[in-house]
């Protein structure tokens, strides 16, 4: 007999709720027993068993396992916890199970995207005209913003990348600082350019580009060039400066492509604008929904300056897409790397329409100022150094050597109060606590270097 739908889907939803309940003052994680974990999930029957058994068994395995990451003591990989109002769109994203490839398959994603579209580049201060993409993250958008600059430098070079390939194609060049993200260098290897195709520039000691050695690498040689810039390192949250360095990579003809996975939302805060003056200027860029603007996971946004690129190295057609019935609208799946996919814009548009414009500038105002408390009352508590410039929502901190910073680390983890990762850092193990969700209180940050405390006594 078929499960009743709506005590199905409400039970899911109230144990989503319960969830997130527990997480604002219980433990963020705990210690579990992962074969017992994997021996409740079962084995593969030949008969299904009842959507209703299907939920209960799947919560009861897994529960023991699951982080806390929407609580307020969680502040592991510059991620927050997604807001009420998006996570409740993004279940009716998923109940309504829309296929966000084009406004033929889900008229209704296409339409909320335009919308949300439109507001992202207003918010991020992105020039209007700007073509954009509803992509998976960081990594998609990036991924998508450098393809836009392949297809767009080489057509320029006369050459037709989608139809060649790289094989003959001019070089093109790739110009870095080495604390860019990883997901570059992924999207290097996925470009067919290959990570030897970048051209290092050095940083200052906040990992932030030195804009003279910028200059000098762009002297040194032509063809077709990348300069990838970052607003926010995923360690310091240092920015480049970007109103020097843009300007300098465009005068050498420079495809600009701006990294600003968390950083850009400094944009929607009146006191933290400065920090991307220039940014406008730039070719593409990437940012993420999913880090500072808290909506469910699998959420990022490309922007390119130069639409016609843009849709040139993503859109493709194919004999069920054309016809008499082709439709004028602007077709979502041509600015990103998927085909079926998840309608995303639901749960952005729900995110924006929750915080407002007031409402995401409190989010980073926030977060940066619970990251300068934990700076100074980390900077009170004996054994612990703080080493980066607290300029947004990120602190690095030290406990002496590499051995005694990975042991407070893991026994912050385990205690259950708070959750920081660890990162490498100029060649220290530091711990890195990023402040993305503006549930954190002041007390919660207390609460937080209290645990710090007591495993910088227990480790010692
Ligand atoms: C997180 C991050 C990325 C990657 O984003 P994902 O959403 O994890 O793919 C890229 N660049 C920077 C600066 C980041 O902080």
């Amino acid at each position: 007999m078929p499960d009743d739908l709506h005590t199905l889907f409400a039970s899911a939803a109230a144990r989503v709720a319960d969830h997130r309940l527990r997480a604002r003052t219980g433990p963020v994680a705990e210690p579990f027993d992962r074969d017992h974990v994997l021996h409740a999930l079962g084995a593969l029957d030949d008969e299904g068993i009842a959507p209703s058994a299907v939920i209960e068994q799947l919560v009861t395995a897994i529960e023991p396992a699951l982080v806390a990451s929407t609580g307020p003591r969680y502040f592991g990989f510059v991620t927050g916890g997604a807001l009420p109002g998006a996570t409740a769109a993004e279940l009716l994203t998923v109940g309504w199970d829309q296929n966000g490839f084009s406004a033929g398959t889900s008229p209704a994603s296409a339409l909320v995207e335009e919308v949300a579209g439109a507001w992202l580049k207003e918010i991020l201060g992105i020039p209007a005209d700007a073509s954009f993409g509803f992509v998976t993250g960081g990594q998609g958008a990036n991924t998508v913003g450098l393809v836009a600059g392949r297809h767009h430098l080489l057509a320029a070079a006369g050459w037709d990348v989608e139809k060649h390939g790289l094989h003959g194609a001019p070089r093109v060049r790739v110009v870095a600082t080495s604390e860019r993200h990883a997901t570059i260098d992924r999207t290097l290897r996925l470009l067919g350019l290959g990570t030897d195709a970048m051209e290092p520039v050095t940083t200052d000691a906040q990992g932030a580009i030195d804009v003279d050695d910028l200059a000098r690498v762009l002297d040194g040689a032509t063809g077709p060039t990348m300069v990838v810039l970052q607003a926010g390192n995923v360690n310091t949250g240092a920015f480049d400066d970007l109103a020097a360095a843009v300007p300098v990579a465009r005068a050498h003809g420079a495809w600009v492509h701006v990294d600003g996975a968390f950083g850009l939302w400094a944009a929607a805060s009146p006191t933290r604008r400065h920090l991307l003056a220039g940014a406008a200027l730039a070719d593409s860029w990437a940012t993420d929904g999913h880090k500072w603007l808290n909506v469910p996971y699998d959420s990022g946004y490309v922007f390119c300056a130069h639409p016609t690129a843009h849709h040139a190295a993503t859109a493709y057609t194919a004999a069920y897409l054309v016809g008499p019935g082709a439709q004028p609208q602007r077709s979502p799946g041509d600015y990103v790397l998927e085909s079926s996919r998840r309608a995303r814009g639901f749960a952005t548009w729900a995110a924006l329409r929750e915080l407002g414009r007031n409402g995401i500038a409190a989010i980073v105002d926030t977060c940066c100022a619970r990251a300068e408390q934990f700076a100074e009352e980390l900077d009170r508590t004996a054994g612990a150094t703080v080493l980066n410039a607290v300029v947004l929502n990120q602190v690095l901190v030290g406990f002496g050597d590499d051995d005694r910073t990975e042991a407070v680390i893991e026994h912050v983890q385990r205690s259950g109060e708070a959750w920081m990762g660890g990162t490498n850092w100029h060649g220290q193990r530091l711990m890195r606590i990023s402040v993305s969700n503006p549930l954190t209180t002041t007390a919660d940050v207390t609460r937080s270097v209290r645990a710090i405390a007591t495993a910088v006594t227990a480790t010692g």
